[in-house]
Order: C-alpha cells, then sequence, then structure tokens
C-alpha cells in the first residue's frame, strides 16, 4: 500500500500506545510507518511510536479527546492510524508458527515466510441497536440502559459483539434478549461507523419490542427502562453512533 508519487504534503499520525499526535513531519526516519490514504491532497501515515518513546511530550490525545478537534475525516482517519498499528504491533510473529512476519508487498497483510499464514488487520463487528415499543409518535417509547462499564452515568442503547456463525440480525435478537430479557422483531439497519477502540465496527439497527418485561443482566446492565421522547435520561455524546440512532429516532426518521 503505497501512496501515488505527487501529493500536496504528508501527514504524520503518531500512534503513542493509543494516543494520537499529528504533525508534517514524521518524528524519527527509522520509525515504521503505515499508509493510511489520501485526505486533500494529502499523503496520511500512521506512525508507530516505539513503546516509552513520545515525541509528541505528552500532547498526544486519545480519541475519544482527539474528537471534535479535527474534523470529522481526519478523525477516522487517526482512528485507522491506531488499528492498523495495533495491528502491525500484535501480528509481529506468526500465529501458527511463531516466525517473524513480514509485510505483504501487494496487500495489507501480513505473511509468514516459514508457513505463508497470511493475516489481515482484524474487524471485530459489533452491533448497536435502539429498541423501540408503540407506534411511531409522542408516546413510543425506546429501550435505554446503563450498562456496568460506563464511565459517565448515561443511558444509551444495548450493544455486542457478533458471535461467529451469527447473523447480524441474530446477534441483535440475542444480545436483547440476554442483556435485559426483551424479545424483538422488525429488526432494520440504520447505519455503521468505525469504532477504534481498539478495532470494532458498530452496526447500528433499530427493533421493535415484541414481549417481555424488562430484566437486566447484572453482569451487563445496571439499569434499563423505557423512556418517552419529553422524559430523557443522560444519553452519550455525538461521537457515538448510539447517540445517532437516538437523534434518528427523536426526529422521527
Ligand atoms: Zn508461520
Amino acid at each position: 500500500m503505497t501512496p501515488p508519487d505527487s501529493v500536496a504534503g504528508h501527514r504524520y499520525v503518531h500512534v503513542v500506545e493509543s494516543r494520537v499526535w499529528v504533525d508534517d513531519r514524521r518524528a524519527h526516519d527509522d520509525w515504521s510507518v503505515h499508509f493510511l490514504g489520501l485526505l486533500d491532497g494529502h499523503a496520511w501515515w500512521g506512525v508507530d511510536v516505539p513503546r516509552g518513546d513520545d515525541p509528541s511530550e505528552g500532547a498526544a490525545l486519545d480519541l475519544f479527546s482527539y474528537f471534535g478537534r479535527a474534523s470529522e475525516d481526519e478523525w477516522l482517519v487517526a482512528g485507522r492510524a491506531v488499528q492498523l498499528v495495533d495491528w502491525a504491533r500484535t501480528h509481529r510473529f506468526c500465529g501458527r508458527c511463531g516466525t517473524a512476519t513480514e509485510l505483504a508487498r501487494n496487500e495489507r497483510a501480513t505473511k509468514c515466510p516459514a508457513c505463508g499464514l497470511v493475516a489481515f488487520p482484524r474487524l471485530a463487528p459489533a452491533m448497536i441497536t435502539l429498541v423501540t415499543r408503540g407506534e411511531p409518535g409522542p408516546d413510543q417509547e425506546v429501550l435505554l440502559a446503563r450498562g456496568v462499564q460506563f464511565r459517565a452515568p448515561m443511558y444509551s442503547c444495548l450493544a455486542g459483539f457478533v458471535e461467529p456463525g451469527e447473523t447480524l440480525e441474530g446477534a441483535v435478537v440475542r444480545e436483547v434478549r440476554e442483556e435485559v430479557g426483551v424479545e424483538v422483531g422488525n429488526v432494520r439497519y440504520l447505519g455503521s461507523q468505525p469504532w477504534p477502540f481498539p478495532h470494532s465496527l458498530m452496526l447500528g439497527f433499530r427493533a421493535e419490542w415484541v414481549s417481555g418485561d424488562i430484566v437486566c443482566d447484572p453482569n451487563e446492565i445496571m439499569d434499563a427502562n423505557w423512556y418517552r421522547k419529553d422524559d430523557l435520561p443522560p444519553i452519550p455524546p455525538g461521537i457515538s453512533i448510539a447517540r445517532k440512532l437516538i437523534d434518528h429516532w427523536l426526529r422521527n426518521e
């Protein structure tokens, strides 16, 4: 993966552990780089900053904090840098035979020179669902939950990873059932968002309540309730697809 010969300039996303610091120059020539793509005529690169080094001298930001300080496109590029650098850091050796891997020439992959195993960047699909109850209108309610791992006291959509062999729609039905004991149907896809924490792809859905009362799984959910539009609890900030799903509902779409 290489950029074309002529570009307006270069931008380097230095990945310091999992934080990012963007600069027009690469801090060190011998640090490995990954081509991220072209944006606004510039070639963007992810720089793998060795553990213990910090060319930003503490100015590097985690991706949550970086949101809003750059354009959304630049934020997505920074997330791509974190994912690709993390992938390269964790695939230095073959998972089958333990030999040191090499970067493949013509595709984004590592290849084992001993046994030939090819490893591509990992993506973990996760689904997130806004469950509604009732007819569209002022009396329609949504199911929002506070996860046990939430740092802030907010309520959000239900989310979980897709399991091997499962469809996305099946994952929606299973996760809602497991987390709050409710049966849902009419599952509809709404949109997606890369979620580089560290390598998820969030797939957003709407679903409709079919049956059952809320019974929270205490290992996952601290509290969950049905809410009307005029009586919402604290909800997630704009960075998340959860918020986009809630806003989409609030606009009656
Ligand atoms: Zn191997």
